[in-house]
């Protein structure tokens, strides 16, 4: 009986050891770029990894649950670029964790590789340093507007036949000339015609600008044509799932976006063989919701009785690394009531007029204000603004006048034309 006993117990002893996940093999790889880091560590099983928010800014921190780290401590010390070290540490019995003390902020993102016949199961964990929110030839902040659909793709039709990506595209440009006018922000386009652009596009020209928020503008579509007023999505990180109830509502559902958003996730199964994702999400997904309620206000405010609600989706288009965004249904344009108003040029100017706020007052909130502007760091191009003068430019970058006329061949300064690219530096 007591054999029994004590070989009972030397069985969930090793029962429970070897069920841990054994992680090792930790690197540091140097990607040759400055301000990124990548790590990979290998694991026997399937690892279940968790950020953890400690609120502190000094540290990055992630648990692999139910693993163990034979070597129970490593550090790679960088003492550049913002990083000090990294360490792998046990850190109790069934936790091992990964830290980056950092002195810059950075953001990280990590991938699961499946194991295959010649590699056990790998984490890579990318980390990259967050550049100043400016655009370099403005010195301001970029905003990337999103005016949906485009060129083959027409989005929702109206009963009267208007087409929602002529719609949204009116608003996104009338938005743009009126945050430009601010002064404050850089707005960019996806799409300034009616061309088609991807939504892989949208998204990574929004990471590429290096975007302090993402707005994208779409009219809503329902059957029987009953339903009008506004809808503010905001991404749910179990986009995945599909099971949104809110997705199987809304007639965006039916869009092109959400087929290359199923389809999206098939071939990055397929080709990467693992999970991609952005362990700063309940972050940006925190930001993004203070930007919808933001535009809730401000058309409660400019409208009354307005009918406007903020939900939950998993667009495709809302998935950008550590970038807050909205996608904003301007309307329901298979409503006749809501697609009379939305064929009106000033009612699309005030719609228009009401997100210019709504970002305006989520950029003074989060004091995402101009940066100065380096004058050994002028741009090569600059694209010319609605609103822009080429006295107001030359001023801007600190350059004459004339030798800027000389340099792009303007014989008159007042004929310059919004999009025009003038060259800045010689
Ligand atoms: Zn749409």
């Amino acid at each position: 009986m007591k054999k029994l006993y004590i070989l009972a117990i030397i069985t969930i002893f090793f029962t429970s050891l070897f069920a841990l996940n054994q992680v090792d093999n930790f690197k540091v790889w140097d990607t040759g770029q400055e301000g990124v880091y990548r790590i990979t560590l290998d694991c026997k099983e399937s690892p279940d990894i968790k950020e953890l928010n400690s609120g502190s800014k000094k540290y990055l921190i992630l648990n692999i649950k139910d693993s163990i780290f034979k070597k129970s401590s490593e550090s790679f010390r960088m003492k550049h670029h913002g990083i000090e070290y990294f360490k792998l540490v046990q850190f109790d019995k069934k936790t091992v964790r990964l830290v980056a003390k950092i002195t810059k902020e950075y953001q990280t993102k990590f991938l699961i590789m499946q194991k295959n016949s010649s590699f056990p199961y790998r984490i890579i964990i990318d980390y990259k340093q967050k550049d100043i929110a400016c655009d370099i030839a403005t010195g301001l902040p970029t905003i990337v507007i999103d005016p949906g659909h485009g060129g083959k793709d027409s989005g929702a039709i109206g009963t009267k036949g208007t087409y929602e990506k002529d719609i949204v595209l009116d608003i996104a440009k009338q938005l743009e000339k009126k945050l430009w006018q601010s002064g404050r922000v850089n707005p960019v386009l996806t799409r300034e015609d009616d061309t088609f652009v991807g939504l892989r596009n949208r998204v990574s020209l929004t990471e590429n600008k290096n975007a302090v928020l993402f707005l994208s503008i779409h009219n809503n579509a329902e059957p029987t044509g009953r339903a009008r007023g506004y809808r503010v999505y905001v991404l749910d990180e179990n986009g995945k799932s599909g099971k949104t109830h809110d997705i199987v509502a809304s007639a965006e559902n039916k869009s092109f976006e959400m087929f290359e958003d199923i389809n999206d996730v098939k071939k990055m199964d397929k080709n990467v063989l693992g999970i991609l994702a952005d362990i700063k999400l309940n972050q940006t997904i925190a930001k993004s919701m203070r930007l919808g309620n933001l535009v809730i206000d401000s058309f409660k405010n400019e409208f009354s009785n307005v009918d406007i609600e903020i939900r939950r989706a998993p667009f495709h288009v809302l998935k950008l690394a550590g970038i807050p965004g909205v996608l904003f249904e301007a309307g329901f344009i298979t409503n006749k009531y809501d697609e009379r108003l939305l064929k009106n040029v000033f009612y699309r100017e005030k719609v228009a007029e009401v997100l210019k706020r709504s970002i305006m007052s989520y950029l003074t909130d989060n004091k995402l204000i101009a940066c100065e502007l380096e004058s050994n760091n002028l741009p090569e191009y600059y694209k010319v603004k609605p609103g822009d003068t080429l006295i107001h430019i030359a001023k801007r970058f600190s350059i004459d006048l004339k030798k800027l006329q000389k340099v792009n061949n303007i014989e008159n300064p007042s004929r310059i034309m919004v999009g025009m690219k003038l060259r800045i530096v010689e």
